[in-house]
């Protein structure tokens, strides 16, 4: 998929499946329920029956939740021999309901202002008993390290993403603070709250994400301020997914250029493993790792590189996406059980899980000691 437009223009008739059911073997809610109706294949199903049925408002409603209970991992995306995007097939459907409506108005509330954002991350956060990150500084001695790296001419663009302008600004900061002691000449992008749209998006209202898709990438031209600008880094896989591949239009427009858009953990941790040739920064601390479904990146293998022992999640939906955390707790619950099953014994250790998705390690917070890879990554590098 390259950008908006195609996801615009895909068609979405459940038809085209021929239900094979390979797209099972790798929807993480299939998995952790057995039940069909909550598989890619149920899924078209259902949303055949809202788009073609004369359906009563309690069955569209029952129809409406089985749906909002995707993901939006994308899995079936990679297991589906025709290629087809279940996931658009669902979120457009929904959007066709009136229920479907009413979340993309409550998205819309939510990403509307930096109150309320926090605020209702706040409230969710406690009613699901996770924990807020914590403000704490790296120690002085890493920042001393660090001091006197020169910066290079190269400008990019930081995103923090809306999480990071909120609940997990001490993140961003820390974000921020390598980006400056690795020599990374960036600017803070846009410089107050902002959010990529992704929640309009996986919504399923188009319309509304292309208009804030284009006001969105202007404010980033506007930022770059003349400077020629080839990178944009943005805090976790989510939002670098969705302004990787569905805002490439808007970003050749206003740049006039291709614009490379990576997740700022995985561009600091390859610049310290390229900075360190080999050296290693832990004498093998453990730690555990769960891949977010949208990250592209082998992080594992870095960390190792520097040192780390590292055991990663194999169930790679937490549970917290697709909006599950807000609202179908039942299968978010199911989902965070699977995915630290195996890591009962260690969790009881005292182990602790790092993501680089901020809404990852809130959910993981639930069930474990959970914490964002860069302030693992700022507590460590004082040891070079
Ligand atoms: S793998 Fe593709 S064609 Fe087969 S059931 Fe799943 S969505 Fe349909
Ligand atoms: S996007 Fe993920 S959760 Fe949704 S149907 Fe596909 S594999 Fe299942």
């Amino acid at each position: 998929m390259e950008n908006i437009r195609d996801f615009n223009e895909l068609i979405f008739d459940p038809l085209v499946c021929v239900k094979c059911g390979y797209c099972k073997s790798t929807c993480p809610t299939y998995l952790a329920t057995g039940d069909e109706r909550f598989s890619p294949r149920g899924r078209l199903i259902i949303s055949y029956k809202i788009l073609k049925e004369n359906l009563d408002i309690k069955e569209t409603f029952d129809f409406y939740r089985d749906l909002d209970t995707c993901s939006k991992c994308t899995e079936c995306e990679r297991t589906c021999p025709l290629e087809l995007k279940p996931y658009i097939t669902f979120v457009r459907t929904k959007n066709k309901t009136l229920f479907g409506k009413l979340e993309t108005l409550m998205a819309k509330i939510t990403i509307s202002s930096k109150t309320f954002f926090s605020l209702s991350f706040k409230i969710i956060s406690k009613t699901r008993g996770a924990k807020l990150p914590q403000d704490n500084e790296p120690s002085s001695s890493f920042q001393e390290k660090f001091t006197g790296v020169p910066q290079s001419s190269e400008k990019v663009l930081f995103f923090p993403s809306c999480f990071g302008y909120t609940i997990f600004s001490p993140v961003a900061k820390k974000a921020e603070m390598l980006l400056k002691k690795l020599g990374v000449n960036f600017v803070v992008s846009p410089a107050s709250f902002s959010c990529c749209s992704a929640p309009i998006l996986l919504s399923g209202d188009m319309d509304s994400f292309r208009k804030r898709a284009e006001k969105f990438v202007r404010k980033l031209k506007k930022d770059a301020e003349g400077a020629e600008v080839k990178k944009i880094l943005v805090n976790g896989p989510t939002c670098t997914w969705v302004i990787k591949n569905f805002m490439k239009d808007e970003l050749e427009k206003e740049f006039s250029h291709e614009i490379e858009v990576k997740e700022v953990s995985d561009f600091i941790l390859s610049k310290i493993t390229d900075m360190l040739k080999g050296r290693k920064i832990s004498d093998g601390d453990e730690i555990i790792l769960h891949k977010p479904c949208h990250s592209e990146v082998r992080m594992g293998e870095k960390l190792r590189e520097l040192g780390f022992q590292v055991k990663e999640t194999d169930f790679y939906c937490c549970g917290f996406g697709g909006s599950m955390f807000f609202k179908n707790w039942s299968m978010s619950d199911e989902l965070l059980r699977k995915t630290l099953g195996s890591f009962e014994q260690d969790i009881k250790n005292g182990a602790k899980i790092f993501s680089n998705s901020p809404g990852c390690v809130l959910q993981l917070s639930r069930s474990a000691s959970s914490d964002h890879i860069l302030s693992l990554i700022s507590q460590y590098l004082n040891k070079i």
